[in-house]
Order: structure tokens, then C-alpha cells, then sequence
């Protein structure tokens, strides 16, 4: 395009200067015109002279004249060419063009003007634009300007909000021009719109990141002050936007800090370092003191600005706030490193995993020692211990809410292992949820496994024996039980043996005794176990002996050929465990009771297996001590009934209402007078009705619910009989037996207990008569010591069931005795068996000999009675004398018999 200001200065010199040239030419013709005639009239040279200056004048002014005229036809063309390229540029211009008069008034427009507002050019012409397009939002500050340009005829330019015919608003730049006519007069103005509703809407949408973002963003100028800020960074520095613009980084009031907390010095800024470097910053950690005091860290990237002949303009900083964050990760570098955490952090898809000094310090290793990576890491681990911690590994790659965790033995740079816990997560994962990262700490767990282990071993060891206790044998046992029974060479058995001297020995020889006598069975079952069984089980067939809990031991055959071959183990332990033990020079004889189940017993579980060998082991027992049994289900069930009748007469002692003591009379022989009773314990069990003594008597005696028994049996007894006596004279002959159980004997407090009762009952002490069983007696050599010091009491000792255990007449006279009772199988066969008879005859006479009473027991007829006495028995017990009874029933008997004595009242009795 031409510059029209070079077309007005080029067009306007040489005009004046033509215009000179043109008028002394034209002055020159004229000249000539005047002159011609009058040199034409003189035939001189001179007048020849004048005549060729004037034609030579007339001649250039023509020819001026004419050039002048063609010159001003071709600008007249020219121009209209020009009019008519400007006008075909405002038709095609997508921008609005419009002029209008001096008053602003429409007179033409372009079709860009038609296409942009929708007013055709008849709606157009005419009008003001500013009422044509007016819109409510237009910036007034905007209108203004332009308004004022218009009445000052001045060119102006501005951004509008506009609203087209249909009411769609649409932004525009305006261009106001003012036209003006030759001499310099305002004609009218053209201005030029053009549409930026696309770069203001992408203005807006900039302006709302700006405001929207989370980081801090700051723009310096070239010399550092800061031309802007966005409200996060407002927020951030605690400072306003107008208190933020114009400061540069070297403001002392800024107070920055470096990451180790030293001052920053202004050129160490980020920005400042881009400005002097022309190099973007990343990362850069600094502390800022906000006007409050408060100290925040910023993590800041700073971003050259450039021209676009690229020279260095200005810097753009962006930071955040992570203060909390660096406070959180100071914590946790902290708490790593005070509890000596190994760290790890691992790229799962290279392989890369980096430790941190504590890790490598951990196994004994300089850092870097050995190459880093997921294959140095795994080589470390304890085969054994890797698909634990692999399947650890997977369930939390699987499961996220899983957390990773698990203990294994790494490698010691020294050797040995060293117990670590790993715990970690998954950091990063692709789109598909496969995981990328992953970080975790290994912490040394080494010393708290090895008192684990400690714990674990004591805990599985019996400290007495030093044998494997009750926990160690069902462990053992469930793995045999896992292995599967009915694999050829996995036939196992479980021996429970009970040992009868063990409570005596602790009773009577003390506890260190009885703690030497568990040592000593240890021992023995050890030695028996090591020396193997060669002929029952497999070879190097692993055995385990347990001591389960007081006097219990139980033995674990594993890898039996046959079942039926524990049987044979369990004879010759039977064998080895009853010879004879010496402790603290006393030998101590005791047999064994072992009850044996086998794998091919059905539903054996663990604790199903013991108790049914125990149960097994009860019976033993039971059927007299010192034998193998073998378990059958029978078992269990008389087992299952002995204890629930064991539960019921526990209920019944504490509620008494359902015990009571019977009395069944002896009777002087000859006389036939009753000279006393034997209590005799009775239970009226609420739903079985009468229990016979012979069963909840053992029971009692196997539960330990003797001891309750015997005493309260004994203190109704002595209370009874007193009560039966007061009225008595003091010659009056009467006794009352009560029996005494095994366990009561071995109490060292007994003949406490019976002159307790005594006094506490006023039952003179001659009146009691304490029986005892043959075998107890003879058995328990330490118990007649407590026999001896009962006798010191003041009662009278018989030997009950005389005739049924294995003793002689001749040990009758080791014992404090006082009676004997000849047992009721005696006399029962008496009459049929002359060699029975013979040996009754003959107690009596050794009785005699030896001064002690003799009572006979079941005396059934009369027959019997007779012959005892001729024989020369004393004294006789029987249901032909009379049934145990109820208290109040013996004394309408005692009434009956003893006149003298007053009447008391008998009310109903039922026979027991
Ligand atoms: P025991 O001490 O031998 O008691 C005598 C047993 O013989 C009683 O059986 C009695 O009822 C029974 N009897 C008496 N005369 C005859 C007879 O002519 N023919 C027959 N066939 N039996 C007769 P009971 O009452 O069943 O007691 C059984 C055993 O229970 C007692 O035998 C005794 O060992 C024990 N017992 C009973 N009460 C107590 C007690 O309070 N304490 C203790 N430790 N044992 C007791
Ligand atoms: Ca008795
Ligand atoms: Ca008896």
C-alpha cells in the first residue's frame, strides 16, 4: 500500500514548483503575445529576436499546458482505479466497515457489517451505531472513548461488547477513523470492526485458570518486580496482589530461606537465578516468612520469558505450598531413622530397587556394596522363607487393602541369617491397575525372635522332665494326623500312662521326692524310647514321650508297622516303668496304668485321640492297676457317665439335700443286741433315683470328691449318733463304724479333722469306730503313720473287707488296729466251701490271739450267724439283722429293743 502521508509530501513539492514553472511560461506567452506585433512591425534583428522569444514562449507554455492536462486526466483515472480496489477490499473484508457522517450517522456499510450485527443496509443507514448495536454490558469506559472521539473528530480505538438483531452478544475491536475533506475538514469517519468474541472468550477461560490454579504463579518483569500474581500466589505470600506488584526478589522484606534453614540471598531467588542465567529452574525448595511470622516452604519452578526475537523479557515463578508435606516427610525421615528402619523403594518394572544406609547397615554391608536391584534383594532371603514372603507379596499386589507384610531371614554379610520384618505398599500403578512402584521399610526383628523362640521352646518344654509338654505332644500329634492315617508306614498310637504312687510319694516323702520320682519316669521312658522298637515300628521311627500334666505321661509311637504292635511298646514300658525307684534312699515301688489308642481308632483328632487313651488309661485303672488297656468306644461311653454322674454329685454337695448317711446295725452275736451301726453314704439322685455307694463312690474317689464326701458323711454320723445318745446312760454300749477312702488316709490332716469333728459333734471319741480297706492299708506303708496318730485320738480302727486283697494274717499285726471286719464274700461262701470256713476260723483265732474284735459282714440267714458265732465271732453285720437305715428309723428300732430308753416319736421311714 502507498503511505499517504509519502503521497500527500510527494504530490504537494513539485505542484508549487510546477506551478512556478507553469506562470513564468504563461507570463513568458503573454510577454510574447504583446511583443509579437510589435517586433513583427520591426524588420530588425532585434524585432527577429523578440518574435522567436515570444514564439519559443508561446511554444513551452502550450506544451506545459498540454502535458499539465494530460497529467491531470491520468490521476482523475488513477484515482477512481484506487476508490474502486478500496471499496472491493471493504466488501470482501470479513471485518465491519462502516462510515458515517460527522455526526456519527450510518451512510455506508460493508457486508461484513451485514453479516456481523444482521441489520440489512437500509436498517442501517441512518443511525448511530452506538444505539444500533448497543448492549447493557458494554464497558461504559469503552463507549466513552469512542463517544468523545466522535465529537472531537479524533480516531480512537476500542474492545465492545455488542449485540447483533437477533440479541446474541459478540466482542469487537473498533478502529474509529476520522475522514476528512481536501482543505482538512471533518467529513465524516470510518471505522473498522473487528470480531474477538473467539480470543475473549479464550481471554475468560485463561483468566479463570489463572485464578483457579492451585499453584502460585508470579510473572516478572526483565529487572525482577513483579507484574503479577495470581490469588494462590496472594494466598501463599500472605500478601495482597497491590502489595505484591512492583517488588523484586532483593526486597528485604522477603526473608527467604535456603532448605538447611540459612538466609537466601536475593540472587539466589529462582527467578532471579532465570533472569541471570536465561535458564529455567526446577524444583528449587525455599523458605518465605509470611507478614504473620508464620514460615512456609515453597517448592518453586521458574520459566524464562522471551520476545520473539527472543531476548530474555520477564520470568514466570510457580510454586507450592508443601509445607506440610516437608513437615510430614522430616517426621518420617525422623522416625526412620530412629528406629533403624531399612528403607526400599522399588521400580517394579526395571527391577531397580534403591536401600538406604540404614538397610545396608542393617545386613552388615557398606551402602552400594553389592549391586542394587530386586535379584541382589532376593538372593538375600532365606529360601525357605521365600514363598511366604512371595505370597505375601502377591495378595497385596492382588488386593491393596491387603497390606503387605511378613517376616523372613535375610543374609548377614558376616553369615547367619537375621530375622526382618518387611512391610511396604504399592505406590503406582498403570491404567490397569498393574503395580509400578512400590516402597516399604525392612525393620531388624532378629532379637525378638530369638525371644520368641526361647518363649516357644519353654513353652513346649515340660521344666520338670525337660520332656516335651501337653502343647509339644498335640502339635506333634496333628501333624501325625495331617500326615494321614491310612498311608502305608503313618499308623501311629498314643499311650497315656497314670502312675499309682505319685500323689503318696509327694504326700509323704514331700514334693522334692515326688519331683524326682517324675525324673526318674522320664528318664526311664527316654531310655526305653531311644533304645528302640525295632520289632514294631520302622526304623529311625520318630517317638515322643510328653509329660501332660502331674503324674501323666504320654507316649507317641509314630510309624507303626501295625497298629496292634503299640500293645507290645506299651507292655514293656509297663515292664521298665514298675521296677522298683530309688529316691532319697527309700525304694518306691508303683505300678503303671496305660490306656493305648490307635490311628485306626475313628474321629481322631488331637484331642479326641488323648482323651480317648486317657479314658482308655481310666480303665486300666479301674480293672486294678498296672495294665495296658486299649481303647474301645464302650469306653468312652461308661466314661461319658461316669462323669456326668462325677457333674450331678458335685450339684449334690453343694445342695446336701439329696446325700444322707443310712445306719445298718451290728449285732453282739450271742446277745443279739445291737451294739452299734456302720454309716453307710447314701445318694437319691433327682432323676436316677437310689445310686449305688459302690458307684458314686469311685466316682468320688476318682474325682477327688472323696475327701467332701468322707468329712460330711463322717460329721452326720458323729452328730447323729451323739443325738441318739444324749438320752443314754453313759455305760450304754454303742459304737458307730463310719468308712474312711483311701485319699482321707493320705491326708496328713485327718486325725485333725476327726477330732475336730469329735468336739464339734461332743461325740466321745471311744464311740467312733474308723474302717479302713485291707488293701489301703497294706498298700500305703506311709499311712500308717497318720493310722497311728488317728489311734492317738481316742477311736478305734478296724480292717475292712478282711479277706479280699492279697493280705496274710500275718501282717495283721503291723497295723494300729483295733477290729476286722471279715468280708461279706467269706461268710457267703462259708456254707458251701469247708476250706473257707477253715480260714475264717482261723482269722478268728489270730484276731483273738492278737486281741482284736471281729465283726462278720452279710450275715443273710441265720444259719450263717449261728455258725459264726459258734466259731466264735463276736460280732455280726447283715441284712438278717437289719437293712441300712434312715437315723430316725434306727432309733424306733433302738426304742423297740431298749426300754429303758424314752420314746421318741418314729416317724415313717422308708426303707433304704
Ligand atoms: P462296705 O464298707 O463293705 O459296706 C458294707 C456293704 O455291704 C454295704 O453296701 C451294705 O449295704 C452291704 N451289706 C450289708 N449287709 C449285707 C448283706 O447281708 N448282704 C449283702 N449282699 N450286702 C450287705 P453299700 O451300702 O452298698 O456300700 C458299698 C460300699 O460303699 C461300702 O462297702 C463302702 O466301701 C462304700 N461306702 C459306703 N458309704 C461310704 C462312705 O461313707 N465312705 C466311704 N469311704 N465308703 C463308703
Ligand atoms: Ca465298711
Ligand atoms: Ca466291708
Amino acid at each position: 500500500m502507498v503511505d499517504p502521508k509519502a503521497v500527500a509530501i510527494g504530490a504537494h513539492l513539485p505542484w508549487m514548483l510546477r506551478a512556478v514553472v507553469v506562470g513564468l511560461l504563461g507570463l513568458a506567452a503573454l510577454v510574447a503575445l504583446l511583443v509579437g506585433p510589435w517586433a513583427a512591425a520591426r524588420p530588425d534583428a532585434t524585432g527577429w529576436t523578440l518574435l522567436a522569444l515570444a514564439a519559443m514562449a508561446l511554444l513551452a507554455f502550450g506544451e506545459v499546458l498540454a502535458r499539465r492536462m494530460g497529467r491531470h486526466r491520468q490521476r482523475l483515472t488513477d484515482q477512481a482505479c484506487e476508490l474502486e480496489r478500496v471499496a472491493l477490499v471493504a466488501e470482501l473484508t470479513r471485518n465491519a466497515v462502516v462510515i458515517s457522517d460527522r455526526q456519527g450517522r450510518i451512510e455506508w456499510v460493508n457486508e461484513g457489517f451485514i453479516r456481523m450485527s444482521g441489520y440489512g443496509w437500509h436498517e442501517a443507514v441512518g443511525r448511530r451505531c452506538g444505539d444500533l448495536l448497543h448492549f447493557e454490558q458494554t464497558d461504559s469506559q469503552a463507549r466513552a472513548t469512542l463517544a468523545d472521539a466522535l465529537v472531537a473528530g479524533q480516531a480512537a480505538s476500542a474492545d465492545l461488547l455488542q449485540r447483533d438483531k437477533s440479541g446474541r452478544p459478540y466482542w469487537v475491536h473498533v478502529d474509529l477513523q476520522p475522514l476528512r475533506g481536501r482543505g482538512g475538514d471533518l467529513t465524516g469517519f470510518v471505522s473498522i470492526a473487528t470480531d474477538i468474541s473467539a480470543r475473549m472468550l479464550e481471554r475468560e477461560r485463561l483468566q479463570a485458570q489463572w485464578r483457579a490454579l492451585p499453584a502460585g504463579v508470579v510473572i516478572h518483569a526483565a529487572d525482577g518486580r513483579i507484574v503479577d500474581a495470581n490469588p494462590a500466589a496472594w494466598r501463599m505470600l500472605g500478601l495482597t496482589h497491590d502489595q505484591l506488584l512492583g517488588r523484586d526478589s532483593m526486597d528485604p522484606r522477603w526473608h527467604a530461606v535456603r532448605d538447611d534453614g540459612t538466609r537466601m540471598p536475593g540472587h539466589e531467588h529462582p527467578a532471579m537465578l532465570t533472569l541471570a542465567t536465561g535458564q529455567a529452574q526446577r524444583q528449587a525448595l525455599m523458605g518465605v516468612s509470611l507478614p504473620s511470622g508464620e514460615r512456609r516452604w515453597l517448592r518453586v519452578n521458574a520459566e524464562p520469558l522471551r520476545t520473539l526475537d527472543d531476548k530474555l523479557d520477564g520470568v514466570v515463578t510457580s510454586f507450592l505450598d508443601i509445607t506440610e508435606f516437608s513437615a510430614q516427610r522430616r517426621l518420617l525421615a525422623m522416625t526412620v531413622q530412629a528406629a533403624e528402619l531399612g528403607t526400599w523403594d522399588w521400580q517394579i518394572d526395571s527391577g531397580a530397587v534403591q536401600f538406604n544406609d540404614q538397610w545396608w547397615k542393617m545386613f552388615g554391608y557398606t551402602s552400594g556394596e553389592l549391586p542394587d536391584g530386586l535379584a541382589t534383594w532376593w538372593s538375600q532371603v532365606n529360601p525357605e522363607d521365600r514363598p511366604a514372603a512371595r505370597d505375601a507379596m502377591n495378595r497385596h499386589f492382588a488386593d491393596q487393602s491387603q497390606p503387605y507384610r511378613c517376616e523372613f531371614r535375610m543374609r548377614r554379610r558376616e553369615g547367619g541369617w537375621l530375622w526382618v520384618m518387611a512391610a511396604g505398599a504399592v505406590v503406582e500403578r498403570d491404567q490397569d491397575g498393574k503395580p509400578r512402584r512400590m516402597v516399604g521399610v525392612h525393620m531388624d526383628i532378629d532379637h525378638r525372635k530369638q525371644l520368641e523362640h526361647k518363649l516357644e521352646s519353654a513353652a513346649l518344654t515340660d521344666a520338670l522332665t525337660g520332656l516335651p509338654n501337653r502343647e509339644a505332644l498335640h502339635r506333634r500329634l496333628s501333624r501325625c494326623v495331617d500326615a494321614g492315617v491310612f498311608c502305608q508306614g503313618q499308623a501311629f498310637a498314643v499311650l497315656f500312662m497314670d502312675f499309682d504312687r505319685f500323689k503318696l510319694v509327694n504326700d509323704s516323702l514331700g514334693h522334692e521326692a515326688g519331683d524326682e520320682l517324675l525324673r526318674q519316669v522320664a528318664g526311664r521312658l527316654r531310655a526305653a524310647l531311644r533304645s528302640g522298637d525295632d520289632v514294631a515300628r520302622l526304623e529311625e521311627a520318630p517317638s515322643t514321650a510328653a509329660r501332660i500334666g502331674g503324674d501323666e505321661f504320654v507316649v507317641l509311637l509314630e510309624r507303626l508297622r501295625h497298629v496292634d504292635d503299640a500293645s507290645l511298646v506299651a507292655e514293656r514300658l509297663l515292664g521298665t516303668l514298675s521296677q522298683p525307684y530309688l529316691i532319697d534312699g527309700q525304694v518306691v515301688e508303683t505300678s503303671v496304668s496305660i490306656g493305648v489308642v490307635t490311628s485306626d481308632a475313628p474321629g481322631g483328632d488331637p484331642a479326641t485321640l488323648i482323651r480317648d487313651a486317657d479314658t482308655a488309661m481310666y480303665e486300666a485303672k479301674r480293672l486294678g492297676r498296672g495294665r495296658v488297656v486299649a481303647f474301645s468306644p464302650e469306653m468312652h461311653e461308661r466314661v461319658c457317665h461316669a462323669m456326668s454322674l462325677e457333674r450331678d454329685l458335685r450339684q449334690a454337695l453343694q445342695e446336701r439335700g439329696q446325700l444322707w448317711v443310712a445306719y445298718q446295725p451290728i449285732v453282739e452275736l450271742g446277745s443279739r443286741r445291737m451294739v452299734g451301726v456302720e454309716a453307710l453314704a447314701r445318694w437319691n439322685h433327682p432323676e436316677r433315683g437310689q445310686v449305688s455307694p459302690m458307684e458314686f463312690i469311685a466316682i468320688a474317689e476318682e474325682s477327688g470328691l472323696i475327701e467332701e464326701l468322707g468329712a460330711w458323711v463322717l460329721r452326720q454320723a458323729c452328730s447323729d449318733t451323739a443325738e441318739l445318745l444324749r438320752p443314754m446312760p453313759e455305760d450304754f454300749e454303742w459304737t458307730v463304724a463310719v468308712n474312711l477312702s483311701r485319699a482321707q488316709i493320705l491326708k496328713d490332716s485327718l486325725p485333725e479333722l476327726v477330732a475336730r469333728t469329735l468336739s464339734d459333734t461332743g461325740l466321745p471319741a471311744r464311740r467312733l469306730h474308723l474302717e479302713i480297706t485291707e488293701s489301703m492299708a497294706m498298700q500305703d506303708t506311709c499311712a500308717v503313720a497318720t493310722l497311728t496318730a488317728l489311734r492317738r485320738t481316742g477311736v478305734r480302727l478296724a480292717l475292712d473287707d478282711f479277706g479280699t486283697g492279697y493280705s496274710s494274717l500275718s501282717s495283721l499285726d503291723q497295723l494300729p488296729l483295733d477290729a476286722i471286719k471279715i468280708d461279706r464274700s467269706f461268710v457267703a461262701r462259708m456254707s458251701s466251701n469247708a476250706y473257707q470256713t477253715a480260714l475264717v476260723e482261723a482269722t478268728l483265732r489270730v484276731a483273738n490271739s492278737l486281741r482284736l474284735e471281729v465283726v462278720a459282714e452279710g450275715i443273710e440267714d441265720e444259719m450263717q450267724a449261728a455258725t459264726l458265732h459258734a466259731l466264735g465271732c463276736q460280732l455280726g453285720q447283715g441284712w438278717h439283722f437289719g437293712r441300712p437305715m434312715p437315723a430316725d428309723r434306727l432309733l424306733a428300732l433302738l426304742h423297740t429293743q431298749t426300754p429303758a430308753c424314752p420314746v421318741r416319736s418314729a416317724p415313717a421311714l422308708a426303707e433304704a
